[in-house]
Protein backbone atom coordinates (compact mmCIF):
# COMPACT_ATOMS: atom_id res chain seq x y z
CA UNK A 1 0.00 0.00 0.00
CA UNK A 2 1.25 3.55 -0.83
CA UNK A 3 0.49 6.29 1.75
CA UNK A 4 0.31 9.54 1.04
CA UNK A 5 3.07 11.70 2.51
CA UNK A 6 1.89 14.58 3.66
CA UNK A 7 3.60 17.59 1.86
CA UNK A 8 1.95 16.04 -1.14
CA UNK A 9 -0.49 17.86 -2.84
CA UNK A 10 -4.32 16.63 -3.41
CA UNK A 11 -3.69 14.81 -6.63
CA UNK A 12 -0.85 12.57 -4.90
CA UNK A 13 2.29 14.79 -5.93
CA UNK A 14 4.99 15.57 -3.94
CA UNK A 15 6.12 18.91 -5.41
CA UNK A 16 9.33 18.99 -7.43
CA UNK A 17 9.42 15.24 -7.72
CA UNK A 18 7.87 12.68 -10.16
CA UNK A 19 4.36 11.77 -10.14
CA UNK A 20 3.53 9.38 -7.66
CA UNK A 21 -0.09 7.24 -7.61
CA UNK A 22 -3.19 10.06 -8.27
CA UNK A 23 -6.02 10.20 -6.19
CA UNK A 24 -8.70 10.00 -8.90
CA UNK A 25 -12.00 11.05 -6.72
CA UNK A 26 -10.40 14.40 -5.65
CA UNK A 27 -10.24 15.32 -9.53
CA UNK A 28 -12.56 17.13 -11.84
CA UNK A 29 -13.76 16.15 -14.72
CA UNK A 30 -11.02 17.88 -16.82
CA UNK A 31 -8.26 16.79 -14.64
CA UNK A 32 -9.18 13.07 -15.37
CA UNK A 33 -8.89 13.60 -18.59
CA UNK A 34 -5.35 15.43 -17.89
CA UNK A 35 -4.68 12.43 -16.28
CA UNK A 36 -5.59 10.27 -18.89
CA UNK A 37 -3.81 11.84 -21.85
CA UNK A 38 -0.41 12.31 -19.41
CA UNK A 39 -0.40 7.94 -19.49
CA UNK A 40 -0.86 7.90 -23.45
CA UNK A 41 -5.12 7.38 -23.08
CA UNK A 42 -7.54 9.70 -24.97
CA UNK A 43 -9.74 11.71 -22.91
CA UNK A 44 -12.61 10.09 -23.10
CA UNK A 45 -11.38 6.93 -21.30
CA UNK A 46 -10.83 9.67 -18.32
CA UNK A 47 -14.16 10.38 -18.47
CA UNK A 48 -15.33 6.56 -18.27
CA UNK A 49 -13.30 6.02 -15.40
CA UNK A 50 -15.13 9.45 -13.81
CA UNK A 51 -17.94 7.85 -14.62
CA UNK A 52 -17.51 4.00 -13.07
CA UNK A 53 -16.16 5.77 -9.84
CA UNK A 54 -18.87 8.08 -9.26
CA UNK A 55 -21.41 7.26 -11.23
CA UNK A 56 -21.36 3.57 -11.05
CA UNK A 57 -19.53 3.50 -7.82
CA UNK A 58 -17.44 0.43 -8.41
CA UNK A 59 -14.36 -0.21 -5.99
CA UNK A 60 -11.90 -1.61 -8.25
CA UNK A 61 -11.01 -1.49 -11.85
CA UNK A 62 -11.50 -5.25 -12.46
CA UNK A 63 -15.30 -4.14 -12.74
CA UNK A 64 -14.93 -1.07 -15.16
CA UNK A 65 -15.97 -3.60 -18.00
CA UNK A 66 -15.88 -1.38 -20.95
CA UNK A 67 -12.44 -0.34 -20.09
CA UNK A 68 -9.21 -2.51 -21.72
CA UNK A 69 -7.16 -4.52 -19.31
CA UNK A 70 -3.99 -3.22 -20.03
CA UNK A 71 -6.24 0.22 -18.92
CA UNK A 72 -7.24 -1.38 -15.86
CA UNK A 73 -3.81 -2.64 -14.68
CA UNK A 74 -2.29 0.90 -15.47
CA UNK A 75 -5.18 2.18 -12.73
CA UNK A 76 -4.49 -0.38 -10.43
CA UNK A 77 -0.67 0.57 -10.89
CA UNK A 78 -0.96 4.69 -10.97
CA UNK A 79 -3.52 5.71 -9.59
CA UNK A 80 -5.48 5.56 -5.68
CA UNK A 81 -9.39 4.89 -5.99
CA UNK A 82 -9.92 4.07 -2.14
CA UNK A 83 -8.84 6.65 -0.08
CA UNK A 84 -10.85 5.14 2.50
CA UNK A 85 -11.03 1.74 4.41
CA UNK A 86 -14.74 1.05 5.95
CA UNK A 87 -13.81 -0.75 9.41
CA UNK A 88 -17.23 -1.17 10.99
CA UNK A 89 -21.00 -0.40 10.73
CA UNK A 90 -22.67 0.67 13.76
CA UNK A 91 -26.60 0.75 13.71
CA UNK A 92 -28.55 2.49 16.57
CA UNK A 93 -31.92 1.57 17.95
CA UNK A 94 -33.59 4.33 15.53
CA UNK A 95 -32.12 3.18 12.67
CA UNK A 96 -29.58 5.99 12.22
CA UNK A 97 -25.74 3.80 11.00
CA UNK A 98 -22.62 5.50 11.93
CA UNK A 99 -19.81 4.42 9.40
CA UNK A 100 -16.23 4.33 10.56
CA UNK A 101 -13.53 4.92 7.92
CA UNK A 102 -9.54 4.49 8.01
CA UNK A 103 -7.49 7.29 6.39
CA UNK A 104 -4.28 6.10 4.36
CA UNK A 105 -2.61 7.17 7.33
CA UNK A 106 -4.90 5.36 10.20
CA UNK A 107 -6.66 8.44 11.22
CA UNK A 108 -10.15 7.55 11.93
CA UNK A 109 -13.30 9.47 10.64
CA UNK A 110 -17.02 9.15 11.19
CA UNK A 111 -20.01 9.68 8.74
CA UNK A 112 -23.66 9.08 9.61
CA UNK A 113 -26.53 7.93 7.69
CA UNK A 114 -29.67 9.43 9.18
CA UNK A 115 -33.45 7.90 8.26
CA UNK A 116 -35.77 10.60 7.54
CA UNK A 117 -39.54 10.37 6.20
CA UNK A 118 -39.18 9.20 2.81
CA UNK A 119 -35.37 9.66 2.26
CA UNK A 120 -31.80 8.86 4.01
CA UNK A 121 -29.60 11.73 4.95
CA UNK A 122 -25.81 11.71 4.78
CA UNK A 123 -23.68 13.93 7.69
CA UNK A 124 -20.23 13.77 6.56
CA UNK A 125 -16.98 14.72 7.91
CA UNK A 126 -14.60 16.84 6.79
CA UNK A 127 -11.69 16.83 8.92
CA UNK A 128 -10.22 14.40 11.40
CA UNK A 129 -10.82 16.19 14.54
CA UNK A 130 -11.58 19.83 14.98
CA UNK A 131 -9.02 22.96 15.70
CA UNK A 132 -12.16 25.46 17.01
CA UNK A 133 -12.42 24.09 20.02
CA UNK A 134 -16.34 24.95 21.04
CA UNK A 135 -16.72 23.62 24.31
CA UNK A 136 -19.88 21.70 24.20
CA UNK A 137 -18.12 19.71 20.99
CA UNK A 138 -16.70 16.22 21.80
CA UNK A 139 -15.17 16.56 17.83
CA UNK A 140 -13.71 19.60 19.29
CA UNK A 141 -11.73 18.50 22.09
CA UNK A 142 -9.43 15.78 20.27
CA UNK A 143 -7.91 18.83 18.34
CA UNK A 144 -7.34 19.16 14.61
CA UNK A 145 -5.62 15.92 13.29
CA UNK A 146 -5.44 16.78 9.72
CA UNK A 147 -7.37 18.20 6.59
CA UNK A 148 -9.53 15.54 5.24
CA UNK A 149 -8.33 15.47 1.04
CA UNK A 150 -10.94 16.68 -1.53
CA UNK A 151 -11.57 12.23 -2.20
CA UNK A 152 -11.46 11.56 1.28
CA UNK A 153 -14.73 13.24 1.59
CA UNK A 154 -16.37 12.07 -1.38
CA UNK A 155 -15.63 8.57 -0.76
CA UNK A 156 -17.65 8.58 2.47
CA UNK A 157 -20.60 9.60 -0.08
CA UNK A 158 -19.36 6.41 -2.26
CA UNK A 159 -19.46 3.91 0.12
CA UNK A 160 -22.10 4.62 2.17
CA UNK A 161 -24.37 4.69 -1.21
CA UNK A 162 -22.55 1.73 -2.31
CA UNK A 163 -23.65 -0.01 0.85
CA UNK A 164 -27.81 0.57 0.19
CA UNK A 165 -30.04 -1.66 -1.25
CA UNK A 166 -31.24 0.92 -2.86
CA UNK A 167 -28.64 4.11 -3.12
CA UNK A 168 -31.15 6.41 -4.80
CA UNK A 169 -32.55 6.85 -1.12
CA UNK A 170 -29.73 8.92 -0.36
CA UNK A 171 -30.70 12.43 -1.41
CA UNK A 172 -29.37 14.86 1.90
CA UNK A 173 -26.08 15.52 2.01
CA UNK A 174 -24.93 17.65 4.93
CA UNK A 175 -21.17 18.74 6.43
CA UNK A 176 -21.77 18.65 9.81
CA UNK A 177 -19.49 15.88 11.15
CA UNK A 178 -16.36 15.96 12.58
CA UNK A 179 -14.45 19.13 11.57
CA UNK A 180 -14.95 22.53 10.36
CA UNK A 181 -15.11 22.36 6.38
CA UNK A 182 -14.94 25.94 5.93
CA UNK A 183 -11.17 25.79 7.31
CA UNK A 184 -10.29 22.97 4.77
CA UNK A 185 -12.28 25.23 1.94
CA UNK A 186 -10.11 24.14 -1.30
CA UNK A 187 -10.49 20.40 -0.15
CA UNK A 188 -14.10 21.04 0.61
CA UNK A 189 -14.99 22.85 -2.21
CA UNK A 190 -13.39 20.30 -4.60
CA UNK A 191 -15.27 17.60 -3.33
CA UNK A 192 -18.73 19.31 -3.22
CA UNK A 193 -18.46 20.14 -6.96
CA UNK A 194 -18.00 16.61 -7.55
CA UNK A 195 -21.17 15.90 -5.77
CA UNK A 196 -23.16 17.70 -7.32
CA UNK A 197 -21.78 17.61 -11.07
CA UNK A 198 -24.03 15.50 -13.79
CA UNK A 199 -21.13 13.66 -14.69
CA UNK A 200 -19.93 13.49 -11.24
CA UNK A 201 -22.41 12.13 -8.46
CA UNK A 202 -25.49 14.35 -9.36
CA UNK A 203 -26.75 15.46 -6.51
CA UNK A 204 -29.18 18.60 -6.45
CA UNK A 205 -27.74 21.51 -5.09
CA UNK A 206 -30.59 21.86 -3.11
CA UNK A 207 -29.90 18.78 -1.00
CA UNK A 208 -26.31 19.77 0.01
CA UNK A 209 -25.88 21.33 3.46
CA UNK A 210 -22.66 23.04 4.45
CA UNK A 211 -22.34 24.15 8.63
CA UNK A 212 -19.96 26.69 10.09
CA UNK A 213 -19.25 27.73 12.94
CA UNK A 214 -18.85 31.09 11.37
CA UNK A 215 -15.64 31.57 9.13
CA UNK A 216 -16.79 35.16 7.80
CA UNK A 217 -14.21 35.33 5.23
CA UNK A 218 -14.39 32.02 3.71
CA UNK A 219 -18.24 32.36 3.92
CA UNK A 220 -18.17 35.11 1.94
CA UNK A 221 -16.23 32.99 -0.48
CA UNK A 222 -18.46 30.08 -0.53
CA UNK A 223 -21.32 32.37 -1.45
CA UNK A 224 -19.46 33.66 -4.50
CA UNK A 225 -18.08 29.89 -5.68
CA UNK A 226 -20.82 27.61 -5.22
CA UNK A 227 -24.71 27.12 -4.98
CA UNK A 228 -25.55 24.78 -1.78
CA UNK A 229 -27.38 25.23 1.21
CA UNK A 230 -26.04 27.52 4.27
CA UNK A 231 -26.38 26.58 8.07
CA UNK A 232 -24.54 28.42 10.88
CA UNK A 233 -24.08 27.27 14.58
CA UNK A 234 -25.08 30.59 16.43
CA UNK A 235 -25.97 28.90 19.75
CA UNK A 236 -26.27 32.28 21.76
CA UNK A 237 -27.36 35.68 20.31
CA UNK A 238 -24.70 37.59 22.74
CA UNK A 239 -20.94 37.91 22.11
CA UNK A 240 -20.43 37.18 25.69
CA UNK A 241 -21.66 33.64 26.26
CA UNK A 242 -21.35 33.05 22.30
CA UNK A 243 -17.31 33.75 22.82
CA UNK A 244 -17.43 31.58 26.11
CA UNK A 245 -18.67 29.02 23.74
CA UNK A 246 -17.17 29.02 20.87
CA UNK A 247 -13.55 30.55 20.61
CA UNK A 248 -13.89 32.00 17.34
CA UNK A 249 -16.74 34.33 17.87
CA UNK A 250 -13.44 36.29 19.48
CA UNK A 251 -12.09 36.77 15.95
CA UNK A 252 -15.88 37.03 13.95
CA UNK A 253 -18.10 38.53 16.26
CA UNK A 254 -22.00 38.43 15.97
CA UNK A 255 -22.15 41.48 13.78
CA UNK A 256 -19.94 40.71 11.64
CA UNK A 257 -20.94 37.32 11.44
CA UNK A 258 -24.92 38.55 10.93
CA UNK A 259 -23.46 41.23 8.28
CA UNK A 260 -21.93 38.25 6.29
CA UNK A 261 -25.37 36.11 6.91
CA UNK A 262 -27.40 39.35 5.67
CA UNK A 263 -24.84 39.54 2.21
CA UNK A 264 -24.97 35.92 1.44
CA UNK A 265 -26.08 35.19 -1.39
CA UNK A 266 -29.13 33.42 -1.19
CA UNK A 267 -31.30 31.78 -4.10
CA UNK A 268 -35.06 33.05 -4.15
CA UNK A 269 -37.09 31.12 -1.75
CA UNK A 270 -33.85 29.65 0.23
CA UNK A 271 -32.93 30.67 3.96
CA UNK A 272 -30.00 30.17 6.20
CA UNK A 273 -30.44 27.41 8.77
CA UNK A 274 -29.19 28.59 11.79
CA UNK A 275 -28.33 25.91 14.73
CA UNK A 276 -28.69 26.93 18.44
CA UNK A 277 -27.29 23.89 21.03
CA UNK A 278 -29.90 25.00 23.85
CA UNK A 279 -27.64 24.33 27.23
CA UNK A 280 -29.14 24.23 30.67
CA UNK A 281 -28.83 27.84 32.47
CA UNK A 282 -26.55 28.99 29.81
CA UNK A 283 -28.29 30.41 26.62
CA UNK A 284 -31.98 28.62 27.17
CA UNK A 285 -33.48 31.79 28.81
CA UNK A 286 -36.55 33.61 27.57
CA UNK A 287 -34.17 36.86 27.11
CA UNK A 288 -31.99 34.79 25.01
CA UNK A 289 -34.68 33.48 22.78
CA UNK A 290 -35.71 37.41 22.66
CA UNK A 291 -32.45 37.93 22.02
CA UNK A 292 -32.11 35.89 18.89
CA UNK A 293 -34.99 36.94 17.84
CA UNK A 294 -34.27 40.42 17.30
CA UNK A 295 -30.27 39.78 16.14
CA UNK A 296 -32.00 37.67 13.40
CA UNK A 297 -34.70 40.32 12.16
CA UNK A 298 -35.20 40.49 8.30
CA UNK A 299 -33.19 37.69 7.40
CA UNK A 300 -34.52 34.79 5.51
CA UNK A 301 -33.90 32.26 8.37
CA UNK A 302 -34.61 28.63 9.85
CA UNK A 303 -33.70 28.18 13.25
CA UNK A 304 -32.72 24.00 14.40
CA UNK A 305 -33.35 23.67 18.18
CA UNK A 306 -30.50 21.50 19.15
CA UNK A 307 -30.84 20.08 23.01
CA UNK A 308 -27.37 19.70 24.24
CA UNK A 309 -25.72 16.11 23.62
CA UNK A 310 -24.41 16.27 26.76
CA UNK A 311 -20.44 14.56 27.01
CA UNK A 312 -20.63 11.92 29.76
CA UNK A 313 -18.00 14.16 31.60
CA UNK A 314 -19.28 16.99 31.15
CA UNK A 315 -20.55 20.02 33.71
CA UNK A 316 -23.84 21.00 30.68
CA UNK A 317 -26.47 19.66 30.69
CA UNK A 318 -29.76 19.90 28.16
CA UNK A 319 -32.76 21.79 29.76
CA UNK A 320 -35.92 20.14 30.77
CA UNK A 321 -38.03 19.94 27.61
CA UNK A 322 -40.59 22.38 28.65
CA UNK A 323 -37.79 24.91 28.41
CA UNK A 324 -37.12 23.96 24.95
CA UNK A 325 -40.65 24.30 24.37
CA UNK A 326 -40.86 27.71 25.69
CA UNK A 327 -37.75 28.86 23.82
CA UNK A 328 -39.39 27.63 20.26
CA UNK A 329 -42.65 29.28 21.30
CA UNK A 330 -41.09 32.66 22.01
CA UNK A 331 -39.16 32.29 18.56
CA UNK A 332 -42.37 31.29 16.18
CA UNK A 333 -44.22 33.89 18.13
CA UNK A 334 -41.51 36.66 15.94
CA UNK A 335 -42.45 34.45 12.89
CA UNK A 336 -39.46 32.45 12.58
CA UNK A 337 -39.59 28.44 11.32
CA UNK A 338 -38.18 27.09 14.34
CA UNK A 339 -37.58 22.80 14.32
CA UNK A 340 -36.17 20.91 17.82
CA UNK A 341 -34.14 18.46 15.95
CA UNK A 342 -34.30 15.45 17.94
CA UNK A 343 -30.28 13.95 17.81
CA UNK A 344 -30.75 10.34 16.52
CA UNK A 345 -27.82 8.08 16.93
CA UNK A 346 -27.08 8.91 20.30
CA UNK A 347 -27.13 5.37 22.13
CA UNK A 348 -24.35 4.66 19.27
CA UNK A 349 -22.39 7.94 19.94
CA UNK A 350 -23.12 9.11 16.60
CA UNK A 351 -25.62 12.31 17.33
CA UNK A 352 -24.20 16.01 16.81
CA UNK A 353 -21.21 16.80 19.04
CA UNK A 354 -20.41 13.11 19.62
CA UNK A 355 -18.46 12.26 16.36
CA UNK A 356 -14.50 11.15 17.87
CA UNK A 357 -13.79 8.29 16.02
CA UNK A 358 -13.10 6.75 19.15
CA UNK A 359 -15.50 3.91 18.98
CA UNK A 360 -13.23 2.52 16.18
CA UNK A 361 -10.10 2.63 18.14
CA UNK A 362 -10.43 -1.16 19.39
CA UNK A 363 -10.46 -1.72 15.81
CA UNK A 364 -7.24 -1.08 14.66
CA UNK A 365 -5.58 -3.35 12.46
CA UNK A 366 -8.98 -4.43 10.86
CA UNK A 367 -9.78 -3.05 7.70
N1 LIG B 1 -17.98 22.58 12.39
C1 LIG B 1 -19.26 22.77 11.82
C2 LIG B 1 -19.93 21.48 11.41
C3 LIG B 1 -19.76 20.32 12.32
S1 LIG B 1 -20.49 20.47 13.92
C4 LIG B 1 -20.14 23.58 12.76
O1 LIG B 1 -19.74 23.81 13.89
O2 LIG B 1 -21.20 24.00 12.31
C5 LIG B 1 -22.17 20.12 13.46
C6 LIG B 1 -23.22 20.58 14.44
O3 LIG B 1 -23.17 19.82 15.64
C7 LIG B 1 -23.09 22.03 14.80
O4 LIG B 1 -24.32 22.69 14.59
C8 LIG B 1 -22.76 21.98 16.26
O5 LIG B 1 -23.25 23.13 16.90
C9 LIG B 1 -23.46 20.70 16.69
N2 LIG B 1 -22.96 20.16 17.94
C10 LIG B 1 -21.67 20.08 18.33
N3 LIG B 1 -21.59 19.56 19.58
C11 LIG B 1 -22.86 19.30 19.98
C12 LIG B 1 -23.44 18.77 21.16
N4 LIG B 1 -22.68 18.38 22.19
N5 LIG B 1 -24.78 18.65 21.24
C13 LIG B 1 -25.56 19.03 20.19
N6 LIG B 1 -25.07 19.53 19.05
C14 LIG B 1 -23.74 19.68 18.93
FE1 LIG C 1 -15.48 22.06 15.35
FE2 LIG C 1 -18.08 22.33 14.72
FE3 LIG C 1 -17.29 20.92 16.91
FE4 LIG C 1 -17.04 23.58 16.88
S1 LIG C 1 -18.98 22.42 16.77
S2 LIG C 1 -15.48 22.12 17.58
S3 LIG C 1 -16.51 23.96 14.76
S4 LIG C 1 -16.88 20.42 14.77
Amino acid sequence: MVLRKSNENHRGVKPGSAPRRCDLKGLSLSQTEEWAVRHGLEPYRGRQIRHWLMGRLVGSPHEMTNIPKTVRALIREKAIINPLAQVKTLRSEDGTRKYLFRLRDNHLIESVLIPERDHLTLCISSQAGCAMGCRFCLTGRQGLKRDLHPSEIIEQVILVRRSLDNPEELRNIVLMGMGEPLANYEAVMMALRNMIAEDGMNFSHRKVTLSTCGLVPEMKRLGHDITINLAVSLNSADDETRSSLMPINRKYPLKTLIRACREYPLPNRRMITFEYILINGVNDRAQDALNLAKLLTGLRAKINLIPLNAAPDSHMSPPPLERVLHFQEILVGHHFTVVIRKSKGRDIMAACGQLTGASATEQKGAS
